[in-house]
């Protein structure tokens, strides 16, 4: 089975498991976790913030990350496309009390001039208070589109000079690194808080960091045991962490590679995608998405049906170059090339 529906679904490496079996471990909830501890050091050093916090998914880190820099009734500025608008039950809303402005826009990204036309801050009893922006590196539903080190800062700089805090929902901020050749810390350096997943193309098992001020940080371990993301021996679950950080960043490349192998191929035939794809996410457009999923299933192609005109393909660690080329060999032959009407 070629699995390519997401980069959730890659496996602990022989590396990785490891590293697990033989962690250090303790009461993370007293603090007494040895490897939780050395892997929220890690976290904090690569993106250049005083403290990091390990979570148990990125729907917490962002969860956690809006609700310890607002108040209920407060409202944030996202992407209409973005992960928290989407894909994380309304927990802003229901959790937080907290308003969306959200934005339209296919690659996911904010510009500043949208973040501007948006914020609220009238002195006026009819209007909720605009306090945080909240950007995603790299756009899950925007094609794996990245911001640039300049963008986040021109961002950062729009929402400061207003008094607005940044979040960023790092899911995916090592594919934007490795894509841009720049270090992680230039993405992250200039917004309040940033969050990154262990579990995707990284590897781990499970797992995100939600990085940011030493007093964001303590404010975020209560909001953790309030959500019930306190978790005790988790060591063996950081030692993953630790692992994917130091051995298995680089390999992100590969997986951006061959995503470009495939679109490129595909594109030849005279397929059509619906985004730029600069990591490793395709929406490849066809009209029946279910019944081109089930056909590619029956190969032994595992894709996402995604929107009502697309299938979604990601590239992970997984997916060797000779997946790659025996998945594009399958992918052309069965699938009928469509365009936009
Ligand atoms: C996957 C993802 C998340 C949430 O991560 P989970 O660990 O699945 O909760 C958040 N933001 C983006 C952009 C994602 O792709």
């Amino acid at each position: 089975m070629i699995d390519l529906r997401s980069d959730t679904v890659t496996m602990p490496s022989p590396g990785m498991r490891d590293a697990m079996a033989t962690a250090e471990v303790g009461d993370d909830v007293y603090g007494e976790d040895p490897t939780v501890n050395a892997l929220q050091d890690r976290a904090a050093a690569l993106t250049g913030k005083e403290a990091a916090l390990f979570v148990p998914s990125g729907t917490m880190a962002n969860l956690i990350a809006f609700l310890a820099q607002t108040r209920p009734g407060d409202t944030v500025i996202l992407s209409e496309e973005s992960h928290p608008f989407h894909y994380e039950a309304a927990n802003m809303a229901r959790v937080g009390g907290l308003l969306a402005s959200a934005e339209p826009g296919l690659l996911g990204k904010l510009s500043p001039e949208a973040i501007r036309r948006r914020v609220v801050q009238i002195d006026d009893p009819h209007f909720s208070h605009t306090t945080l922006v909240s950007i995603e590196n790299t756009t899950n539903r925007g094609g794996g589109a990245v911001y640039t080190p300049d963008e986040v800062r021109e961002v950062a700089t729009l929402a400061h000079g207003l008094g607005i805090k940044l979040h960023c929902d790092g899911a995916r901020l090592f594919n934007s690194a490795v894509a841009q050749g720049v270090p992680v810390l230039e993405l992250a350096a200039p917004c309040d808080s940033v969050c990154f997943c262990l579990s995707k193309g990284l590897g781990a098992p499970a797992g995100s960091l939600l990085c940011g001020s030493r007093m964001l940080i303590r404010e975020a371990l209560r909001l953790r045991k309030m959500l019930g993301g306190g978790m005790r021996q988790v060591g063996v679950l950081a030692a993953a962490g630790l692992h994917a950080l130091a051995h298995q960043v680089q390999d992100l490349a590969r997986d951006h590679t061959h995503a470009r192998q495939c679109r490129e191929a595909l594109e030849a035939e005279g397929h059509e995608f619906l985004l730029p794809s600069p990591t490793n996410i395709l929406y490849l457009r066809q009209a029946e998405p279910y019944l081109a999923a089930g056909l590619l299933a029956g190969e032994g192609v595992c894709v996402l049906p995604h929107d009502p005109d697309s299938i979604r393909i990601v590239f992970h660690r997984d997916i060797s170059d000779d997946d790659t080329a025996r998945c594009i060999d399958i992918l052309r032959r069965l699938l009928q090339p469509c365009r936009r009407a």
